[in-house]
């Protein structure tokens, strides 16, 4: 049986095809978020990248944000199920999610049967959130992808003492202007997402194993930072971006055949 799960951010749509709930047949992941065409895109180059169609699909969940405008799947289920199952499907001992996404970040503690036991959410906030690494990657000129490798070569670590973004950007500009190494400053700008993730997903408390989901999680100047403030080790996977449409894809598989 062929599911499809489509998970709809607030900065990137992602979709999955899977293959009796258990294997991989096509991902995608679209720079574009809810109210965009990304949707679209993101079905286009999974249907593309299989050679399937929607003919081909016996089911389909829609998940994130944007899964109350979407009106095209058989079922609408939330961000927190989907990226629990979706990191489940990559390690079963799996115990805490840290999913930190465009706009929001979530901390998720499962049980052993990886059911839900405790939620936490900052979604008031942009600092520690994509978004804050997305405004710093502006005022620096380069892409946020290449935050992470900078953090982990920074000599000493700036730290950003403004907990609010807009004012964090001018400290940047400031610590700029004041001839500090921009690695150095990005590596005080993933610190402070880190401190300020985990200390909310302090609140939750942390089990082994614990892993990042999200676009974030590719993010190595992150993790590294929310290892050290959290004193354990996070596991990662090429999949953590698209957990929630895994997560999605698997969601289809269980109701169609439950
Ligand atoms: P959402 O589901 O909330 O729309 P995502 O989970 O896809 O968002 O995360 C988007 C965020 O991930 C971006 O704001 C950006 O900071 C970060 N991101 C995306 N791609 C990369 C990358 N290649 N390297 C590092 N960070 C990335």
């Amino acid at each position: 049986m062929l599911t499809l799960g489509i998970d709809i951010g607030s900065t990137t749509s992602k979709a999955v095809i899977m293959q009796d709930g258990t294997t991989l047949v096509a991902s995608s992941c679209i720079a574009s978020g809810i109210g965009t065409n990304g949707v679209k895109d993101a079905l286009r180059e999974a249907f593309d990248n299989s050679g399937l169609s929607m003919k081909d699909i016996d089911a389909s969940t829609v998940t994130g944000y944007g899964r109350v405008v979407y009106e095209d799947a058989d079922y609408a289920v939330s961000e927190l199920t989907c990226h629990a199952l979706g990191g489940r499907w990559v390690w079963p001992d799996l115990r805490t999610i840290i999913d930190i996404g465009g706009q929001d970040a979530k901390i998720i503690a499962l049980n052993e049967q990886g059911n839900m036991s405790g939620f936490l959410m900052n979604d008031k906030c942009a600092a520690g959130t994509g978004r804050f690494l997305d405004v710093m990657a502006g005022i620096l000129k380069v892409d946020v992808s290449e935050l992470g490798a900078m953090a982990l070569s920074a000599k000493k670590i700036i730290p950003i003492s403004s907990t609010c973004t807009v004012f964090a950007e001018s400290e940047v500009i400031s610590q700029l202007s004041h001839g500090e190494e921009i690695s150095n400053v990005v590596g005080g700008i993933c610190e402070s997402v880190a401190v300020r993730v985990s200390s909310f997903a302090k609140r939750v408390g942390i089990r082994e194993r614990v892993c990042l989901s999200g676009g974030v999680a590719k993010n190595e100047g992150v993790k590294a930072a929310l290892e050290k403030a959290l004193g354990v080790s996070i596991s990662t996977s090429e999949y953590a971006q698209v957990f929630g449409a895994i997560g999605a894809a698997i969601s289809a598989y269980k109701k169609k055949t439950r």
